[in-house]
């Protein structure tokens, strides 16, 4: 059976955290064309195969129409910043030390509903601290960007970030 799978709450690998220490996903059954996406630089998200209606983050079952049948859909990495925070000591490091930093929420232009959580930074490989976060607006337009971590073990992860795009 096809969906099988769809409740076992596979866990794949939690491989640790970057070499600079930086948390990395513990990627699981559900998530994992999400973060094989991520390091092929395309963002993905999770459609219901029954209504067709997209989803984020990845899970079981539409909420909508309560299909366990699902596929993932491409789109395109622009949207606007929905909200932030701005995160202070006390922190884990290695983030400690590059707080204040900002944190956000972006809502993607062409699925409102869909929700990413991330951090606004100058460019792919801008420290997270690069961006002031007084200089953020609600609203401002963002753009995806995949920036690759390596950890101890030489293993990779891609996360999304995100930058700023002209309006
Ligand atoms: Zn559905």
């Amino acid at each position: 059976m096809a969906n099988a799978a769809a409740f076992s709450g596979g866990y794949v690998a939690n491989l640790g955290p970057s070499a600079e220490g930086f948390l990395l996903p513990a990627v699981d059954e559900e998530a994992v064309a999400f973060w094989q996406a991520a390091k092929e630089g395309r963002l993905v998200v999770q459609a219901c195969g029954q209504c067709g209606r997209l989803r984020h983050p990845p899970r079981p079952m539409c909420p909508s129409c309560h299909s366990t049948s699902r596929l993932w859909k491409e789109v395109a990495g622009a949207g606007t910043v929905w909200s932030y925070v701005v995160p202070h000591p006390p922190l884990l490091e290695p983030y400690s030390g590059v707080a204040p930093y900002n944190v956000i929420v972006v809502e993607l232009d062409a699925e409102p509903m869909i929700r990413f959580v991330g951090n606004l930074v100058e460019d792919v490989d801008a420290p997270l601290d690069s961006v002031d976060p007084h200089s953020i607006r609600i609203g401002e337009p963002v753009e995806v960007v995949f920036r690759t971590f390596t950890r101890k073990d030489g293993s990779t992860e891609a996360l999304p970030f995100w930058v700023r795009r002209p309006s």
